[in-house]
């Protein structure tokens, strides 16, 4: 999985009053953490480390990596984790392999025809091989196209086309008058996670569910195909796993426990995140013929794709034939895990990772995100080679298994749950990378440290720092002047909360270990994503070709490592926090209000007859029923939290402008570990042990993924989702347990602050 259908909306958003060239500037002041001479020589290495990353190494990386197809159990997935590990080892990294034992199904049978309504069709489900690209032909060892941990069926039903399915657009469907009940629907990809499309489906009573991925997203409408230009042709196919991950992560058999050999297993019939329905993805070629054939109400203006037809949402007359059936097996995974012992914190964990496993040959999923690991990992163990000694343990992981769900991150992250609950300061994850700006999401309490980082990276395209350029691009694309305003005024760019998709998830939102995830994307658009033609030929002709932007992310990654491994004082800052704490409650109170005003001005318009009067006989449309306007939520107990976390932030800026004073000497006192200490409980402390209602798994009581978006991050998910779904006593507890949540994060943070004064 990647977010490169995301990254268009993971840029920095936000911005400063710094002076361009601000590098000069930041020399003078010593790094956040840091005395001043502990900053001065944090600087020389950081200066030498970032020289170390090289273009043709992370070209020479891919090419091995990506030469053959490696998905979960395939023997070259194997030997990746295996060549991994031994460069780690070369690197001077102590490194082992972690094996975990998951269920993973692979495709035994597939089939989707039109058996009435049309022509006679049977659909290909395969992708031709190309004579540019010597990948493409490697057919015996490519998974056939399918969704991962879809259930085994076979059905035979009426045809409906709903647009993206997520839940609004089952709402525009009863409008209409068409119910997907016994039926199967047809859904196009994006606008959610894939896996969130059965699970709407399936709700609604749909028998089984086709994905399909329609030229308007990434296809012919947005440029020339492969191997043209970079879009998806007619026979791609994105793979990808459907288990309902927001509901819990990783290997579906051992929900909060690692898949080590002994680990007691549910019985598949448990496993609550396999679909409830049979699922399958299908090409554009594939579907165009399902579509041509459907009749029934023209869809909607939103929901036209890019094909030469006329979209009608059906029902019928085309029916359908879908047949599903796995090897439900269980599969070895591979995590390799290198780790630099800190000379003064040892306890004390930096971690880094991205997957290596792929659905076919990965070049960029995940393999342009994973040399960059590599190239890190050679940096940093050659400035040990010369004399380099971190303070705090450094591990560098490559994940397997992360495709079909996150599964080598999360196993591993659930088997060394109190450790890492004990040890881990934060986790920076990447998953893939290309041309553009950086993207950055994460924890907030790490967001002014990620926008320093930031300022001293280079952009290769314009030379400016990649701090610049988010800037500017923010400005570019800012919707009013206040947000142009921001932009330019406030000293950091804000981040994005990490919703879910990728390694990070088990790390922060389950064991609450601060997180960032970071890579470049945004100039470098495609159609390749978790198809056959995902390799080095498309790598090396259509995105990052120089791998400028692979050692930029090497710069990045390894330049956050290694100021959060040496820090004197762990950079985290609760200003930006608070101020995003701020922003949320005020998004709640709107969409609080929102529902009620949107609901309030429905039933008047239903009185009025607006919807009878304005109902066309020929294309009927069923009104709305009227519904009972929300009560008013006690959103009290989280203003005073809020304020509560205003103002110890405010403290422990106070004492830490002290701290700073006079070289900074104090931050060198023996006295500081024990600050540190509280700096790394800071974001365990937004965890609850009975988690989110009704997914307890996910325990972050700021971030998850969206219950009905998948990659999307819900942010105060206790008391937003429930508003969402008009569950208003629902909200109203969680009011109550997320205030409780940031109460005792302010009082954490005051009891740092305090304890910052007293060193000396
Ligand atoms: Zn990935």
């Amino acid at each position: 999985m990647n977010r490169k259908a995301l990254i268009a909306s993971i840029f920095f958003a936000g911005a400063s009053l710094a002076p361009v060239g601000s590098h000069v500037v930041a020399d003078e002041q010593p790094l956040a953490g840091y005395s001043a001479e502990s900053s001065r020589a944090e600087r020389q290495w950081e200066e030498k480390l970032r020289a170390i990353p090289s273009p043709e190494k992370l070209r020479a990386y891919m090419e091995h990596l990506s030469a053959r197809p490696h998905h979960v159990g395939s023997p070259y997935d194997k030997e990746n984790a295996e060549w991994i590990a031994a460069r780690f080892k070369e690197f001077g990294l102590d490194t082992h392999i972690e094996q975990f034992d998951v269920l993973f199904p692979t495709p035994k049978e597939r089939a989707v025809e039109l058996v009435e309504g049309g022509p006679k069709f049977a659909a290909k489900l395969q992708e031709p091989a190309l004579p540019q690209d010597p990948t493409s032909n490697q057919q015996s060892e490519q998974l056939p196209s399918y969704n991962a941990y879809s259930i085994d069926g076979d059905v035979t039903a009426p045809l409906v086309y709903v647009n993206y399915g997520i839940p609004e657009d089952y709402e525009q469907l009863e409008r209409m008058g068409i119910s997907v009940k016994d039926k199967i629907v047809i859904a196009r990809y994006y606008h959610s996670w894939r896996g969130i499309k059965p699970k709407v489906a399936a709700e609604h009573g749909a028998l089984g569910c086709l994905i399909y991925s329609d030229p308007h997203e990434d296809g012919f409408y947005q440029g020339d195909t492969f191997p043209k230009g970079p879009y998806r042709s007619s026979d791609g196919v994105q793979r990808g796993s459907v288990a309902d991950m927001p509901v819990y992560p990783g290997d579906p058999l051992t929900p909060g426990v690692g898949a080590t050999k002994d680990a007691k297993r549910l019985d598949l019939k448990d496993a609550a995140t396999i679909t409830k329905i049979p699922v399958l993805p299908i090409s554009y070629g594939d579907a165009q013929p399902l579509l041509a054939a459907l009749t029934g109400p023209v869809a909607p203006e939103g929901w036209r794709g890019g094909l030469g037809l006329t979209y009608h949402v059906g029902s019928g007359p085309a029916k359908v034939h879908l047949k599903v059936k796995s090897n439900w097996d269980i599969k070895p995974i591979y995590d390799v895990i290198g780790k630099i012992t800190g000379a003064v914190y040892p306890d004390e964990w930096v971690i880094r990772g991205n997957h290596h496993d792929a659905w076919v040959n990965g070049a960029e999923d995940p393999t342009a995100g994973m040399v960059a690991v590599l190239e890190e990992a050679r940096a940093l163990g050659e400035l040990v080679k010369s004399g380099w000694k971190p303070k705090r343990t450094i591990l560098y992981a490559a994940w397997d298994g992360e495709e079909p769900g996150l599964l080598g991150s999360t196993e591993w992250a659930e088997t060394h749950y109190d450790e890492l609950r004990a040890h881990a300061v934060a986790y920076i994850n990447s998953d893939t990378n290309g041309r553009g700006y950086l993207g950055v999401e994460g924890s907030h309490t790490l967001e002014k440290f990620s926008n320093d980082v930031a300022r001293d990276i280079q952009d290769p395209e314009t030379k400016l720092s990649t701090w610049k350029r988010n800037q500017l691009h923010g400005i570019a694309n800012a919707k009013t002047p206040e947000q142009r305003q921001e932009i330019r005024q406030r000293s950091d760019l804000r981040i994005p909360a990490l919703g879910s998709g990728s390694d990070y998830t088990a790390f922060l939102q389950h064991d609450g270990v601060a997180s960032l995830n970071i890579g470049f994307g945004g100039e470098d658009g495609g159609g390749i994503y978790h198809s056959i033609y995902d390799d080095f030929y498309w790598f090396t002709h259509f995105s990052d070709t120089d791998f400028v932007y692979g050692r930029a992310l090497a710069q990045t990654g390894s330049t956050a490592v290694m100021r959060l491994a040496d820090a004197d004082l762990l950079p985290f800052e609760f200003g930006n926090f608070a101020d995003t704490i701020q922003t949320y409650l005020k998004e709640l109170e709107n969409l609080s209000q929102k529902m009620q005003d949107d609901i309030r001005e429905r039933n008047r318009e239903i009185e009025e007859g607006v919807f009878k009067a304005t109902n066309d006989p020929k294309r009927p449309l069923v009104p709305p029923a009227a519904e009972a306007v929300p009560p008013h939520l006690n959103f009290a107990p989280l203003e005073n939290a809020a304020d509560a976390v205003a103002r110890s932030a405010a403290e422990y800026r106070k004492a830490l402008d002290r701290a700073n004073a006079n070289g900074g000497t104090a931050l060198a006192a023996g006295s500081i570990a024990e600050v540190n200490r509280l700096l790394i409980e800071s974001e365990r402390k937004f965890t609850t042990s009975e988690g989110l209602p009704n997914r307890p798994w996910f325990k972050h009581q700021l971030y998850a993924p969206g219950y009905y978006t998948g990659y999307a991050a819900k942010t105060v998910p206790a008391v937003r989702e429930a508003i969402e779904q008009k569950q208003w006593k629902q909200a109203d507890e969680g009011i109550v347990v997320v205030a409780r949540v940031l109460q005792d994060e302010a009082a954490l943070i005051s009891t740092a602050a305090q304890k910052l004064s007293a060193a000396h």
